[in-house]
């Protein structure tokens, strides 16, 4: 049976969308070419952090903190939906400086949390001491940030697909989309999307949702996205014992609570292309913040390394939004943020399907700033694409 709304992408970003619209009554099927959340979602470290992300006042902003706020609820829903909990903590960030050029930042933290009326408080040594037993001794300053939680994001995407079976969304994982087709009248039952996927029959909708994460920019048919993977490694300790429960990060990397004893440490920024995997000089990186910043953990066990694709594009801000005269809605591009940015793009791609104008905090995220209409590409797409 033709959907409603066809959902490419069952990451973080494709399954909070297909929730949102099986629950405004829409008939929403997801296709994802592994498994739920196998993408950048179940690599990233789950930080909740406008502040510390986006230490900049303006729109974007506004819709990290927005996206914040919905999490608590937003848990909620998902827990009640499923009978699955996902872990949460809202301690806070702290954020660290051992060098001047450190302390500016921390300045430039303060001064957009002020800006915006967030929390933020600076830590005493001994205070920071007794919550961080293995903190180095040479950091100089600390800023906690109340509003950057943590969540742990492989538990909401496990839950989050749950939630969404539970809302009447049709999974289909191992289906991979090879071309995508734009319906002018021509399909079985009018205008609207047709996907050709490897080994398997095509498949119809009214609408499209494009959240392919990192290979959003690579599959033909639509407008050439400027999308493009931004490699993230990570490890993960176990046996760290502290009373701190949140997040910590300098300029050169973060260390983030996940269950009981673990503790998380991130991450690489590196431009590698589609290779999602842990390398040599990346684990090194990671493991010198560590030593630097947390010297005390030199014994600790060193439980998992992985590597992901963060989606990035030009600007640095995401893609939300309708292309212009098409049936298609795109949902990528988020970068550092797409954990924190989860529930209000749901919110924000199902408020815009239902005719409404975008919100105020979607200002500047439509994916037309970087298509030109209605000039003819190379591709033959209809679109060029500038940057
Ligand atoms: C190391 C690391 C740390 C991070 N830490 C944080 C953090 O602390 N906080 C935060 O907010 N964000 C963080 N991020 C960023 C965050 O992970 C991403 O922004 C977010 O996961 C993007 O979600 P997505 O659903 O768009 O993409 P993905 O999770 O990558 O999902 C896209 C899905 O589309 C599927 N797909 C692609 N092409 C096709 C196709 N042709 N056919 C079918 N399926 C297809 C893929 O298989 C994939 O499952 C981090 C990222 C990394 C790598």
């Amino acid at each position: 049976m033709r959907s409603d709304i066809l959902v490419i992408g069952g990451g973080i970003i494709g399954l909070a969308c297909a929730r949102e619209l099986a629950r405004q009554g829409r008939r929403v099927e997801v296709v994802e070419r592994l498994h739920a959340g196998s993408g950048a979602s179940i690599a990233a470290a789950g930080m909740l952090a406008p502040l510390a992300e986006v230490p900049k006042p303006g729109p974007f902003l506004e819709a990290c903190r927005a996206s914040r706020d919905l999490w608590p609820a937003w848990i909620a829903e998902l827990s009640a939906e499923t009978g699955l909990s996902i872990e949460y903590d809202a301690s806070g960030t702290l954020l660290v400086a051992h060098e001047a050029d450190e302390e500016a930042h921390l300045d430039k933290v303060a001064h957009a949390a002020a800006a915006v009326g967030e929390a933020a408080e600076e830590i005493h040594h001994d205070r920071f001491r007794e919550w961080v037993p293995d903190a180095s001794p040479g950091i100089r300053r600390v800023l906690r940030l109340l509003g950057d939680h943590r969540v742990d994001n492989v538990q909401a995407c496990a839950v989050l697909a749950a939630a969404a079976l539970a809302a009447g969304v049709t999974l289909n994982y191992d289906v991979d989309v090879e071309r995508i087709e734009l319906l002018d009248g021509g399909g079985a039952e009018g205008p609207g999307v047709r996907i050709h996927v490897r080994g398997g029959a095509p498949r119809e909708a009214d609408h499209l949702v494009l959240a392919t994460g990192a290979w959003s920019g690579r599959i033909p048919g639509l407008p050439l996205l400027p999308v493009r993977p931004v490699r993230g490694q990570a490890l993960l300790l176990q046996g760290v014992e502290w009373p701190w429960r949140g997040c910590l990060r300098s300029r050169h990397g973060y260390a983030v609570r996940r269950g009981a004893t673990g503790l998380l440490i991130g991450a690489t920024v590196e431009e590698a292309g589609l290779l999602a995997q842990p390398t040599v000089a990346g684990i090194a990186s990671l493991l010198a913040f560590t030593r630097h910043t947390l010297p005390g953990l030199d014994a600790t066990r060193l439980d998992t390394l992985w590597a992901g694709l963060r989606p990035a594009t030009p600007d640095g801000l995401p893609l939300i939004g309708r292309l212009p005269g098409q049936p298609v809605w795109i949902a990528t591009g988020h970068f550092r943020n797409g954990i924190l940015l989860a529930p209000w793009t749901a919110r924000e791609i199902a408020r815009q399907m239902t005719g409404q104008e975008p919100s105020g905090e979607a200002a500047g995220l439509s994916p037309s700033r970087f298509i030109n209409l209605p000039m003819e590409s190379e591709a033959g797409s209809g679109y060029t694409v500038h940057s």
